[in-house]
């Protein structure tokens, strides 16, 4: 389904990000998996992709403008191209706002606001010179309705939200769609570091009574790259079993 196309996972080394890149690959996609810590899991993951699909790895802070700057430059000028950008890289510092640091607030916002924006900007003008691209950013249940202790959190996926359809506004002349995917609670170590308290208070909301798995977003992600997804765009698509209802 996406053979011959170049595709940027960013924070592909693990968790979701990790298996968007085995999925994308399985299509036949070549996949630049991008890390900033995690750098012996996204050998491995090249590793394991290199048996059937092609893939390779590259370290870059997302957070960093000109080295997102200089990671699109290298894309383009090793692999010719760049058809699907995935913006899932993210952290949380979360906390009640009357309690939040500010440094908490401004990490948050740098890594999973500004950094699909690095991206983007840095992204757009090849896209638009080709003609072609998906751009896919993982945004939140908790950007969609808010959640109690996650100010910075919720507002960056807000953000992400209102940066998705901004830019799908933008590009959409020249066949570039722009989609966010809000996941709700997806069993990662993002969530194996809630409280198991509040993880089964949440658990007890989800209408389909069950917690998402990271092959749940990445074949929606698959999706919205491919040609059927090609009259897609400035969306946001939940898949949190429900609970955003
Ligand atoms: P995770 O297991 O904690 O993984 C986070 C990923 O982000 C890692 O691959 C990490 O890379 C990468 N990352 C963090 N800071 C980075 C930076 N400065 N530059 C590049 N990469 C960076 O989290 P996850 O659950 O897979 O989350 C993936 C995305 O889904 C995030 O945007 C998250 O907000 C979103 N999401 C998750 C859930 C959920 O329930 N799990 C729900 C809604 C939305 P390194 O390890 O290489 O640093």
């Amino acid at each position: 389904m996406l053979e011959g196309k170049v595709a940027l996972v960013t924070g592909a080394g693990r968790g979701i990000g990790r298996a968007v890149a085995k999925a994308l690959a399985r299509e036949g996609a070549f996949v630049v998996i991008n890390y900033n810590g995690s750098k012996e899991r996204a050998e491995s993951l090249a590793a394991e992709i290199g048996q059937s699909g092609r893939a390779a790895v590259y370290g870059c802070d997302v957070s960093d403008f000109e080295s997102c700057g200089k990671m699109i430059g290298d894309i383009i000028g090793r692999y010719g191209r760049l058809d699907i950008l995935v913006n899932n890289a993210g952290i949380t510092r979360d906390g009640l706002v009357m309690k939040m640091r500010e440094e908490d607030f401004d990490a948050v916002i740098a890594i999973n606001l500004k950094g699909a924006f690095n991206t983007i900007r840095h992204a757009s003008r090849y896209l638009l010179k080709q003609r072609s691209g998906s751009i896919v950013n993982v945004s939140s249940v908790s950007g969609v309705s808010g959640n109690a202790g996650q100010a910075n959190y919720s507002a960056s996926k807000a953000g992400v939200i209102g940066l998705t359809k901004s830019v799908a506004k933008e590009l959409a002349s020249r066949g570039i769609t722009c989609n966010a995917i809000a996941p709700g609670l997806i069993e990662t170590e993002m969530t194996d570091a809630m409280p198991q308290s509040a993880k089964k208070a949440l658990q007890e909301q989800i209408p389909l009574q069950r917690m998402g798995s990271v092959d749940d977003v990445a074949e929606l992600v698959v999706f919205l790259a491919s040609e059927y997804a090609s009259y897609i765009t400035g969306q946001v698509i939940c898949v949190d079993g429900g609970i955003s209802m």
